[in-house]
């Protein structure tokens, strides 16, 4: 047969499995247009386009989706890709399918790391399209699997960006909408595309030591068993080791390497009912020692992602740390399969008692609106898109959920703005606690307020909720700006006076906006802003306002004047002429020492008046604190590679002679310079340090840090931030 037809009777195998009844026609239709319409267009790989279509659909049959989710698994890549328009979908497939066909074509071509404005736009239509109809990022998730599945055909640049993506955006997510095993899959894929070397190490050691793995799931799932049968109880026990990326989070997390296979095992139990789980968990606890601390229970407070289990850690048998989950079979279907198991796929639609359950989407989308710097958004959607691990209660007993690390301030937000900007403090079960204090899971928390109250910079530090950063940015903001004009005006009056004119009389002019348009400023206000946070000199506005004064200047020099230009031409290593900035010139400008930016990377400029532009990267932490009014665009020049710049790099490594000198020669013979290098042995046979190289762009990082990651004993490379 041939292998398009062969592929597709697959996919309809795997769809009458669970969906005999399904639209057969509907399918066959989507199937036979994209066939026709794909034809002659081929993938990377060589194979015919419409394999990916298929494989794509494939995957939403693995979640058990409605007749319409798997047409448009179908369809997705029509409307860009080909001729066909949105309004021959729709003629042919009706509002619905057209409405989600749209909503992909729009996100479709989103690239999340070529310019972060682009990025953020893209992904506001992601939420956007996601909010009307969350079927919309279920095809999406299923088309950037498959993607990450034929990931190693592409070139080394697009494999580590769009792997990196994938851990950063499409791994969250999935894991957000609660399909484990999807979240699994693209951690796993994003791993090995991103740090492959680092996964190819996971493997070979997850796959050498199989056997001594299942011997020692075979004894504890029959000590496990045997107790548990003595009081009547046969849950079905299972033992796994967990996959990659959690064991390489977990490695880099505590510093350590797995010697002990205990330490990637985790245990479940499937129960009857969910007495049955508690009771599981009394009968474990009852011989097996508990690790304060460890136990969890996810079916009295489920997850946001409605995610339903017990945890526990005990101390097993040798000795050693034991996990195990006590469910429900119920509870293990909605832990797989997340959103797609409570999917209606006959009516296309979700359980009523389930809709309300992303209630976050509908919060990230109200808090966007406050925020008018795309940067900042995505930054705040990255960190409310990880889960929230702590669980505590208002006075009156409702549970709310928030990120680890939280504090009062992020509950304070949650409740309302003001309550946020007002907050002096917090009573944490009973007892005053500062702003700063770290909630922790089954706190009760009262919130202090006092009118006199209101945010400052430092606060930024304390709060972990996207929600909370927005909301004191946005306040520390427009004080600032106030601040600017106050500051801008009065930098102008004096500029005014030095050359004995009015600043007042100029106020009263009737045509001062006509004037200050013509400078290219919105308004008047808008001037005085500009000259505050130094984006304007006030010399530069008044010649501009007055040409005659430029005669008089050039005869008589000003002595600031000059001081500026020899600031701006202190060139550090080609700092000035390694980026171009937008509208100012003449400026300082510093690659800031926080992140060290390299030539490839993406990058932000600040601006401070008499300190001229520090030059970020975009994912900088030091950012978060930093005014959004002040940032200018900023990008690298032509001539920015030709010098050599200094980064750190964090290695952890195990404690072996001769790895030094192993690395060093490493390093020196892809011609990167060893600054320098230091580490330090601790007390577990492991050591950690760092080292400075010096390399002319982030290709040549990467590549360093590829082949480092490479050498026998090395844990994990990490690029160092400050
Ligand atoms: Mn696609």
């Amino acid at each position: 047969m041939d292998p398009v037809q062969k592929d597709f009777e697959n996919l309809k195998k795997k769809i009458a499995l669970y969906f005999p009844d399904i639209d057969w026609s509907l399918l066959q239709k989507a199937f036979d247009l994209a066939e026709k319409f794909h034809r002659g267009q081929k993938r990377q790989s060589g194979e015919a386009y419409i394999h990916h279509p298929i494989a794509v659909t494939s995957i939403l049959a693995d979640m058990k989706m409605d007749t319409a989710t798997l047409c448009v698994g179908l369809l997705h890549d029509l409307v860009e890709d080909t001729s066909i328009s949105l309004n021959d979908i729709k003629n042919d497939f009706g509002e619905t399918i057209a409405q989600l066909v749209d909503g992909l074509t729009k996100i479709s071509k989103i690239s999340f790391r070529s310019s972060h404005e682009k990025q953020a736009e893209n992904f506001r239509k992601m939420l956007l399209a996601m909010a009307k109809d969350v079927r919309v990022v279920l095809v999406k998730l299923a088309d950037r699997t498959h993607n990450m599945r034929t990931l190693g055909i592409c070139s080394f640049d697009k494999q580590t960006r769009i792997a990196q993506e994938t851990l950063d955006i499409y791994a969250p997510l999935a894991n957000r909408l609660g399909i484990s095993w999807l979240k699994i899959e693209l951690e796993d894929l994003g791993l090995r595309y991103a740090k492959p070397e680092t996964y190819k190490k996971i493997k070979k050691l997850v796959d050498q030591k199989k056997s001594e793995r299942q011997q020692y799931i075979k004894t504890i799932s029959e000590l496990l068993h045997d107790k548990l049968k003595e009081f009547g109880l046969e849950p079905k026990i299972t033992g796994r080791a967990k996959h990659f990326y959690s064991i390489h989070k977990k490695m880099e997390s505590r510093n350590l390497s797995f010697e002990e296979i205990h330490d990637i095992i985790a245990f479940r139990m499937l129960t009857k009912n969910i007495a049955e789980c508690y009771e599981a968990l009394g009968i474990v606890h009852s011989f097996l020692k508990p690790i304060p601390g460890r136990f969890k229970d996810y079916i009295a407070m489920p997850k946001n992602n409605m995610y339903q289990s017990l945890h526990t850690t005990v101390v097993g048998p040798y000795g050693e740390s034991l996990e195990i989950q006590m469910r429900t079979q119920e509870m293990h279907e909605t832990a797989e399969q997340g959103i797609a198991a409570h999917w209606e796929y006959k009516d296309g639609k979700l359980d009523e008692k389930d809709a309300n359950k992303f209630h976050w989407l509908r919060q990230m989308l109200e808090d966007q609106e406050s925020m008018d710097n795309p940067r900042e958004f995505i930054e705040s959607v990255k960190l409310d898109l990880f889960a929230s691990d702590i669980y505590v209660f208002t006075p009156k007993g409702e549970i709310l959920e928030f990120p680890f690390g939280s504090t009062p301030l992020d509950f304070a937000y949650s409740i309302h703005t003001d309550v946020g900007n007002r907050c002096t403090g917090a009573k944490v079960n009973g007892r005053m606690v500062a702003l700063k204090h770290r909630l922790k899971s089954g706190d009760r928390i009262e919130i202090i307020t006092s009118a006199q109250q209101s945010p400052n910079k430092d606060w930024l530090k304390y709060v972990k909720t996207g929600r909370a950063k927005a909301k004191i940015r946005q306040f520390v903001k427009s004080k600032e700006r106030e601040q600017a004009k106050v500051i801008g005006r009065d930098l102008l009056d004096r500029e005014f006076r030095r050359h004995s004119k009015s600043l007042p009389k100029f106020e009263k002019l009737k045509d001062i906006t006509n004037q200050v348009n013509l400078l290219s400023f919105a308004n008047y206000e808008e001037l005085l802003i500009s000259i505050g946070y130094g984006k304007s000199t006030p010399e530069k506005i008044l010649l501009k306002l007055f040409p005659e004064l430029q005669r008089k200047e050039e005869t008589k020099a000003d002595p600031k004047e000059k001081i500026d230009e020899q600031d701006a031409s202190r060139d550090y290593k080609g700092s000035k002429s390694a980026i171009k900035i937008q509208g100012i010139d003449g400026i300082l400008v510093r690659l800031s020492k926080c992140c060290s930016p390299l030539p490839g990377d993406e990058i932000v400029g600040f601006i401070s008046r008499g300190r001229g532009v520090s030059v970020h990267k975009v994912d900088c932490a030091r950012l978060l604190e930093l005014d959004s009014n002040r940032e200018v665009f900023v990008e690298w020049s032509e001539s920015a590679e030709k010098f050599l710049r200094d980064v750190k790099l964090r290695i952890l490594c195990h404690d072996k002679p001769g790895i030094i000198n192993h690395l060093s020669k490493v390093v020196l013979d892809l011609g990167v310079n060893v600054r320098s290098l230091n580490i330090k042995a601790n007390e577990r046979s492991k050591a950690i340090g760092t080292i400075d190289v010096q390399v002319y762009n982030k290709r040549q990082l990467t590549r360093c840090i590829h082949s480092i990651e490479k050498i026998n004993g090395i844990i994990s490379v990490e690029r160092l931030r400050d």
